[in-house]
């Protein structure tokens, strides 16, 4: 807790002045001066955090404040978080949050607007309202590239009947520096939610204090650097060689041999741990949990986004009905046409249903417990309706009838897609297995 200077209240940091603010007699104060670094000749390596972590997953984060969390951001239960003291390793970096709770509320609502289909609780202010500041703690490389390098390369022009192709061999330096190329370095915040959220723009970096994370919580770091190592070289490489080939001067020029990391001399020059802030907020049903981020810096949101069957359902039928009414009066259907296109629907839903089954599979490891209701009737129809239409039986009322049960299959075909769908836009319910103890212990 850092102490109001002026009346002794608690100083959070406040996102549009970026200083700290007492909550109580708005006195501020710059968050550098209470760093007790300077203090003692040798450079503090640690700072004490009060460690929070989730008695049903498991998953921790930490905070320089004490007062009692009442949720777990991971898997989205609500109860009181298990808290202890403990020294964590400071980052060198941080980008102080930039977007405050309510610009994050607003670009999230913004576009939860347009998700018609979602269930109405994601869009529930009181739930909206839940979204946590959270610094996640990302690896900062800095790559060089000092060298020289020669391609070969040709340009071809044609002279009435003869075409004149030029040799060339091109010889240049690459001086390049790449800044900050970041990696997510917790295990507990996804690698594909931190993909979609990049960019952060490393030139808001500044040098870690602790007192930016009072009002905020953060998340460790316990992925290795070196796990990103070659990932950052190669993006380095691949950029620069991208530029190389772009140069104007080569343009037109069919340009042989290659180059990699190792022809360019790509090296890490140094690696920087830092934190970025997210906006984090949890929505948990049943065994799944579906996150909402939104940048910190940059306002970028990035969600999941569960469909609520009943609403695509009856949203599909309301739209459904006068598309079927209009197409009547425009042409007079034939009782076996319509069967033939609800037949063709029937199976286009189940070729859908087994593509995303396939997806879920791959991503889940789900083994086939039953059968769906969906397929059944997909098949039944598919069967009716080929058979009415080689049957061809006097009575429209077979190919009515075929007509109905095809478009029933089309809906529980849809249902089932539905469920598949929101398998795949949520998440298993995290299961942290961090052995508790300290970590410098
Ligand atoms: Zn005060
Ligand atoms: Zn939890």
């Amino acid at each position: 807790m850092f102490v109001c200077p002026n009346c002794g209240g608690n100083l959070k940091f406040d996102i549009p002045s970026q200083q700290l603010s007492c909550e109580y007699c708005q006195t501020q104060a710059d968050p550098y001066a209470f760093d007790d670094k300077a203090e003692g000749s040798f450079e503090k390596l640690d700072y004490e955090v009060t460690v929070f972590s989730c008695p049903q997953c498991g998953g921790e984060i930490v905070s320089t404040d004490t007062s009692a969390a009442e949720f777990c951001t991971f898997c989205g239960a609500s109860t009181i978080l298990h808290s202890r003291l403990r020294n964590e390793k400071r980052p060198k970096y941080i980008i102080p949050f930039k977007q405050t709770k309510e610009d994050c509320k607003k670009a999230y609502s913004a576009m939860m607007k347009k998700a018609i289909f979602a269930p109405d609780v994601l869009k529930n202010p009181k739930y909206i309202d839940s979204f946590r500041g959270i610094y996640m703690p990302y690896w900062a490389f800095h790559v060089t590239q000092q060298s020289p390098f020669s391609l070969n390369a040709t340009r071809s022009k044609r002279r009435g009947d003869y075409i004149i192709t030029d040799h060339f061999d091109l010889k240049g330096n690459i001086d390049a520096y790449y800044k900050g190329l970041s990696y997510d370095a917790s295990s507990s915040f996804d690698d594909s939610i931190s993909q979609k959220i990049a960019p952060y723009d490393v030139k808001g970096m500044k040098a870690f204090t602790p007192a930016f994370l009072s009002g905020f919580y953060a998340d460790t770091a316990d992925v290795p650097a070196e796990e990103y190592q070659n990932q950052a070289e190669n993006t380095a490489a691949e950029n620069s060689i991208q530029k190389i080939y772009g140069t104007p001067a080569f343009s037109g020029m069919e340009i042989s041999g290659s180059l990699g990391p190792d022809a360019l001399n790509t090296q890490t020059k140094e690696v920087d741990s830092t934190m970025f802030p997210v906006w984090f907020m949890s929505y948990r049903n049943g065994g799944r949990v579906a996150y909402a981020t939104v940048n910190g810096q940059t306002g970028k949101v990035v969600t999941d986004l569960p469909v609520d069957v009943r609403k695509y359902v009856t949203g599909s039928l309301l739209l459904a009905v006068p598309v079927f009414i209009l197409l009547n009066l425009l042409f007079t259907l034939m009782p076996s046409t319509l069967l033939i296109i609800t037949t063709i629907l029937a199976a286009i839903s189940m070729i859908i249903y087994f593509c995303e089954l396939g997806t879920v599979k791959k991503k889940e490891k789900l083994e086939n417990k039953k059968t769906d209701l969906g397929l059944i009737t997909a098949i039944t129809a598919l069967v009716l309706g080929i058979g009415i239409t080689i049957l061809q039986p006097v009575s429209d009322v077979f190919y009515y009838g075929g007509a109905i049960i095809s478009l029933c299959a089309v809906f529980c075909t849809i249902r089932d897609i539905i469920h598949y769908y929101n398998i795949l836009s949520t998440r298993r319910l995290p299961q942290f297995d961090r052995t508790g103890g300290d970590d410098n212990a």
